[in-house]
Formats: C-alpha cells, structure tokens, sequence
C-alpha cells in the first residue's frame, strides 16, 4: 500500500496527513500567473512545485480522481496599462503572453490540460481565466452585499472586514498590524482600513463590464474575488488543497478566504493551505533593478527544460531556493548519468520503494532525488523519475533534440558517432580519435568513461 500523504498546511501551521473531503474526488487550486509579461523563473516555482504534487495525487488516487484547477490572471493593473501602451486589447496582450508561458512550461516538463483531460469525461486539469468568470464574481459579490459583508461606497463594492469575527486566520498576523499596513493609504470610502475592494469604477478606456448592487457605471473586479469565483465555479464551496507562493498567504488567501467562507456560509474555503518559499538569484533578491531578473525563456537559452527543473525539485518546496549556474551545470551532470544508466528502457509498472516515502512526507524531494542516485535499475529508475516529470523521454530521442537543437545533422552525427564505435571496438585509436575531433569540430564533445561512452552537444 501507498504511504498516507502528509502535507503541511499554513493553515494549522502543522504537518498532517491528507485526508480528501471527498476521497473519490481530491480537488487543487494553485494561484497561476498575472499574464502581462514574459514569466520569470520564480513564476515557475509553483508552477513546477504544484505540478508535482498534481503528479503525486494522480498517483496515490488514480488519474480520474484528481482535480487541478489553476488560474490565469488576464485583467489587472498591470494588464490594462501594458495593454493601453500597446494599443492593443487585454484579451490580444493576455491572449499571446499566455500562449509563451505555456511554451515555457511545456518545456519545464509541467502537465497540461491537453495531457490529462480525456474526452467526454470531466475535466481534470483546468485552467480558468478570471475573464471568463465575470458572472460568478458577481454573484459572490452580490451574496455578500445581502449577507451584510460587503457594502457600496462610493462606486465601489468593498467587503466589510470587521463583519468576519476570524478574519486574519491563514496569516494569523495580528489585526493592530494589518491595520498599520493598510493604513499607508487607506481610501476616504473605506469604513474600515483593512476593507477591500470587491469591484470598483472602470477609468476611460480601461477594460469594462456591467457593475453588480445596482452601480450604474461600468467596473471591474478587484484582485482577490477571481480566486473565489473560479474556486468555486471548477471546485465547489470548499474544496481540499490550495496552493501559492509565500507572498501570497496576506492579503490576497486571507481574502480569498474571507470573501468565500463569508458568501457560502462554510467553515474552511480549502482544508490545506500551501506555500512555496520564493526563489532569489546566486544569493540575491531577484529583481529588475539589480538586473539578475531572469525569465523562464533566458533560462532556457542555455539549458534544456529538464535540466532546470531537476534543478528546482533540489530544494525543498518551502524553503527559499537560491538560483544559480552551479545549481544548473549540477543538475545537468545529474541527468546525463540518468540517461546512461537508463537508456532507452521502458519505465518499470512499479514505483521503486523508498520513493514514494519522501515524495508523501511533504513533498520531500531532495529525499526522493537521493534515492533516484541510489537506483541502477533502468526501469525503476525511469519509473520513478516520471513520477517527477523526469527523464520522460529516451536517451535516443533526447540525444537526437539536442543535436537539431544545435542545427546538425542527426544522420550524419549519430554515423559519425557509431564510426567511432567500431573504430574503437576493433582498437583503432588513430581512427578513433579522428573521428572524435571531426565530432568535436561541429561540437559535439565525446568522453568515455567507465559507464561507455557519453557525448553532448555545444550548442
Ligand atoms: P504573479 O504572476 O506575480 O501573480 O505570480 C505568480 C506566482 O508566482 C505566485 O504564486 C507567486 O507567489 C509566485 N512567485 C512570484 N515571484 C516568485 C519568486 N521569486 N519565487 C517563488 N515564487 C514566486
Ligand atoms: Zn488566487
């Protein structure tokens, strides 16, 4: 039997096992991406984090019984200036940022909708967008108005902190200091400073739609009810696990929750609360202004998709994970043994033991890859690194992507290379080694070593 999933939940700040409301059912909702600009490699943390943890459930409760919902975020400040200055629609912006990220993480090796769902039965992957769900953000809105949580003032919809008695309960910050923070600008229509937008007044040319209570002007939503709406819409009222990063537990889960307990009456919105730590650069803070800001795309420049996510699943999901070259050229050192060892097997039926050990304890992956170190096993080991979207494809078709990556000829490489080999099984090394610096002049390295020959690509 497969060993009890145990997570730890922001919301007990404790590491518990994982019981499904529904165990027929396990349903997942990961804040997704602000689709503005080209998504960083700390956007595809969670991402890549989360798709694990999809993988894993997919696993313990077989593919059918699975939900996974992560949104997109197509309408925000950013969104509508980025829009504005292009001259262009938010749906055109959002339309072609979103087609790039999900290029970026099909090559990180994260699942997507078209790999999972099946035709005719629900959905399990879906990936909403906050457009698309105007109506129920309006519905939710409207309930709290009728409930007594939210209130119209001065063309805005705000909800009523004050009116939730446990208001603050995932951040569990205390409400003095909410206060302060809220207090740096708090808006003259705000009866509390901690309230929040629910819906406000569309300015001249920003994207627009018809406002709920009665507001005669077009508005649009605040940040926080889209994850509310689409949570419910895909999921239900409450649902088993949601995840972000650690930026996001205050203000914008802490209002996710308020708005969705407050409008369906219910306890919990989501029983486990997850959070991955954030990602910084060879030591730093990334950001733009110390110009180490680095996107998904640059990363994959020099380094192949799977190289970069073995590098991210080093580091344990919660902790702060330091991004640097070392980290890559490590990761890229690891892979290519896999490949040796591996070849082109088929993956074992069965996932090796001592694997699902780590991978339940919280997602621990620096345990499970050192276990993957231990495997000599092909199929075992190939079993249990798809399990971690890992050495999906065969030696042979990897090595044949990384010579057209490097715009060679697979023919002429792969006869060059067999050349060598019978040029060395019948001990002609001066063959041998000509045929070696013919490789190397088109870049390709050879070495050989005590698991046979290894080769790769400069590209
Ligand atoms: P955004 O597009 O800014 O809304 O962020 C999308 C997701 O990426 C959220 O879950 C953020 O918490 C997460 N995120 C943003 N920056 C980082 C970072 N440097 N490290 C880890 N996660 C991040
Ligand atoms: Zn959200």
């Amino acid at each position: 039997m497969a060993p009890m999933l145990r997570l730890y939940n922001t919301l007990t700040r404790q590491k518990a096992a994982f019981a499904p409301i529904d165990p027929s059912h396990v349903r997942m909702y990961a804040c997704g991406p602000t689709v503005y600009d080209a998504a960083h490699i700390g956007n595809a943390r969670p991402i890549i984090v989360f798709d694990l943890l999809f993988r894993l459930l997919r696993h313990l409760y077989g593919a059918a019984h699975v939900t996974y919902a992560r949104n997109v975020t197509d309408v925000d400040d950013k969104i509508n200036a980025r829009a504005a200055e292009r001259g262009i629609t938010i749906r055109d912006l959002t339309d072609g940022t979103l087609a790039a990220f999900h290029d970026d993480i099909r090559a990180l090796g994260v699942l997507m909708p078209e790999d999972v769902n099946v035709a005719g039965e629900r959905p399990r992957f879906v990936e909403p967008r906050a457009t698309d769900h105007i109506a129920e953000m309006i519905a939710i809105i409207e309930g709290l108005v009728a409930a007594g949580h939210a209130y119209v003032a001065d063309g805005h919809v705000l909800f009523d902190v004050p009116s939730m008695p446990d208001y603050g309960g995932l951040s569990k910050r205390p409400l003095d200091e909410m206060e302060a923070g809220a207090r740096v600008e708090v808006a003259p229509y705000k009866r509390s400073p901690l309230d929040f937008v629910l819906w406000k007044p569309s300015k001249p040319g920003e994207p627009s739609w018809p406002s709920p209570c009665g507001l005669p002007a077009p508005g649009r939503p605040g940040w926080h009810i889209e994850c509310s709406a689409m949570s419910w819409k895909h999921l239900g009222k409450t649902f088993d696990i949601h995840a972000g990063g650690i930026d996001l537990i205050f203000p914008h889960h802490e209002n996710e929750v308020a708005q969705s307990r407050c409008c369906f009456s219910t306890d919990v919105m989501a029983n486990v609360w997850l959070h991955n730590g954030f990602l910084q650069v060879e030591g730093e803070k990334m950001s733009k202004s110390l110009g180490n800001f680095i996107t998904i795309r640059d990363v994959l420049k020099d380094w192949p998709g799977e190289v970069a996510r073995l590098a991210m699943l080093k580091t344990h999901y919660r902790q702060p994970i330091d991004w640097t070259v070392r980290g890559l050229e490590e990761a890229a050192r690891t892979l290519e043994r896999w490949y040796v060892i591996v070849g082109d097997s088929a993956a074992s039926p069965v996932i090796p033991d001592g694997l699902l050990e780590p991978l339940t304890d919280d997602l621990n992956t620096a345990s499970a890859l050192a276990e993957l170190h231990r495997l000599d096993d092909p199929a075992g080991l190939k079993a249990g690194a798809n399990l971690m979207g890992l050495l999906t494809q065969t030696k042979s078709a990897r090595d044949q992507g990384s010579i057209r990556a490097a715009g060679l000829d697979v023919l002429e490489v792969e006869a060059l290379i067999e050349v060598r080999r019978a040029a060395r099984a019948a001990k002609d090394w001066a063959a041998s080694d000509r045929v070696r610096d013919a490789l190397l002049a088109m870049g390709v390295t050879v070495k050989d070593g005590k698991d046979g020959t290894v080769w790769s690509v400069t590209p």
